[in-house]
């Protein structure tokens, strides 16, 4: 597989393709995968290096370096600080994901695309039809009975005694060894992410990949999208290398992720200002942790093993989490010997995430150095609903025998020993400063509709009023779906590819 990279384009270039397609990640990646089956001449210019995973498999920082936007630090700010993980590198977010693959439910696709007359734009049926493909190509299969590790059993065995729904994870892998380390980009290349499974087939059809090359702006020519200009980076100095300016004889897709495509769009200067980088939504999440007498080994079983949907229509999920321990450290409270003591608490903990279907809506816009300011606060409705989905793991935690519950929320205090303090959740803070969240699922940064004057992108997956210019990820989403997006995004971006396809 031949990917040009910093090493490879060092003198200023001019190129042509069909299609140019912005972005490597889960809707760039199915975008690519059609139109070179097609035999359309493609082009994918993706700002990251291709993952380099003798070097991203040593540690978290080292994974972030390489492969996260911003070494991933790229914060929305709000009320509170909220890091926004992404990456930025061959594959995008599904370099460094959990790989849990979701079919969006019927009643969220109502919610989401047919409730916005996008019936017919994302039909569920067309939806079916693609997510059958790409879960034959990514090997989507169900987590077994000795990848779930002791954090899954508990899991599952709590949701049971309490009658709640909850299920092993579905996940896009082949012959993984459930070393929980996907968010280092899976060192042994088990996780069907779109830089394994889909760029390579793309790249055997024809398409040409241009990587770590960040696209600065669309020109219109002649009333279409029509160039593309792009600048070659050094992925780990971020020095230039040399420009790139590729036409574009049929179409240009953005599929640069709900954060980077509306920045490409305004620093092109295209696009409705009342709906590109406004109604950012995403879906605000954290952990707790449950202290059991016995050993967990939260590094034994995959990274993500089991979740529940049961409150799914209330706007929240739970999932089992592992992490390494660098990452588990950042939660740990106290300084010195307490400390330790607490990381010596690392082999007992079983780490249990929410997330919630927020409401809020945030914007994004283009900083000059390429990165993005990211304005998000999640409201008081969503964080009444963080409060209780917390309440719910703790409760949880203590009913499988957990000795105490390891809080990380200012205010209260951060461990509780006996289910008779978990009344400490009912008044608990509703300040979103006192969560430590994370958002990985983002959306609705270009929505997608058939009136220009509401939306941003027409039902033909077209930017309104400028032909040729296709978005084709989840900026296009008029809400957040409530469960785990990127098998929808990859639906979505195959439907766009169709369209292109006429
Ligand atoms: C840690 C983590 C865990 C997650 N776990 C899951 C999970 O288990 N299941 C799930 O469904 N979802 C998960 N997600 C979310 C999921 O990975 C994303 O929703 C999905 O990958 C988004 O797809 P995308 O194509 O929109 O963006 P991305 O996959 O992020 O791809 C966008 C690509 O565009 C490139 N790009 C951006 N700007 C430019 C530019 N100017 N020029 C050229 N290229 C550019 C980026 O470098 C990137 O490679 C997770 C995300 C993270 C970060
Ligand atoms: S659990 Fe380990 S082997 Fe399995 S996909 Fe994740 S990193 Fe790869």
């Amino acid at each position: 597989m031949t990917i040009e990279t910093h090493e490879t384009l060092t003198k200023d270039l001019r190129a042509a393709a069909d299609v140019v397609v912005i972005g490597s990640g889960a809707a760039g990646a199915v975008v690519a995968r059609i139109l070179a089956k097609a035999k359309l001449d493609v082009i994918v210019v993706e700002e990251g290096p291709p993952p380099d995973r003798t070097r991203t498999s040593r540690s978290v920082q080292d994974a972030m370096f390489l492969l996260g936007r911003d070494r991933g630090l790229q914060v929305a700010m709000g009320r509170s600080f909220i890091p926004v993980l992404q990456g930025r590198c061959v594959g995008g977010s599904t370099t460094i994901n959990a790989a849990i693959v979701w079919r969006l439910p019927e009643d969220a696709w109502a919610r989401v695309f047919k409730g916005y007359g996008l019936g017919d734009a994302v039909p569920l049926e067309g939806l079916e039809r693609e997510w059958t493909w790409i879960e034959e190509e990514l090997n989507v299969n169900t987590v077994d009975r000795p990848r779930l590790g002791r954090n899954g059993e508990l899991f599952l065995e709590a949701f049971q005694k309490a009658g709640y729904a909850a299920e092993a994870i579905k996940r896009n892998e082949k012959d993984c060894i459930a070393s929980s380390n996907c968010i280092l980009g899976c060192p042994g290349g088990k996780k069907m992410s779109t830089d394994v499974a889909l760029i390579p087939r793309a790249i055997a059809d024809g398409a040409r990949v241009f990587a770590c090359t960040r696209v600065d702006r669309i020109e219109v020519k002649d009333g279409r999208a029509k160039i593309v200009h792009a600048t070659v980076i050094n992925p780990e100095s971020m020095a230039r290398v040399a420009s790139v300016t590729i036409e574009a004889r049929r179409a240009v897709v953005v599929a640069a992720s709900a954060i980077q495509t509306p920045c490409i769009l305004l620093k092109s200067g295209l696009g409705n200002r009342a709906h590109v980088g406004q109604h950012f939504r995403v879906h605000p999440g954290t952990a707790i942790g449950g202290i059991f007498k016995d050993e967990v080994r939260p590094w034994q079983g995959v990274h993500q093993a089991a979740d529940s949907l049961h409150f799914r229509k209330e706007g929240f999920k739970f999932e089992t989490i592992n992490l390494p321990p660098e990452m588990s450290s950042v939660r740990a409270t106290g300084i010195g010997a307490r400390f330790i003591e607490k990381m010596m608490e690392y082999k007992h903990l079983a780490l249990w995430a929410m997330h919630v279907r927020a409401k809020a809506e945030g914007s994004v816009s283009p900083r000059r150095d390429g990165s993005a300011t990211i304005r998000y606060t999640p409201g008081p409705a969503d964080m009444q609903i963080a409060r209780r989905a917390l309440k719910i793991l703790a409760e949880r935690f203590f009913d499988v025998g957990a000795e105490s519950v390891v809080l990380a929320v200012y205010g209260l205090p951060d461990r509780l020993n006996s289910p008779d303090e978990l009344k400490v959740f009912d008044d608990a803070p509703l300040d979103p400063r006192s969560y430590p969240f994370i958002a990985t699922h983002l959306f609705g940064t270009a929505r997608m509709g058939p009136d220009p004057a509401s939306s941003a992108v027409g039902a033909d997956f077209q930017l309104h009023g400028v032909p040729g210019l296709y978005v084709a990820d989840s900026a296009l989403f008029p809400e957040n779906l409530g469960v785990n997006p990127q098998h929808t995004i990859m639906g979505v971006a195959a439907l766009c590819a169709r369209r292109i396809l006429g």
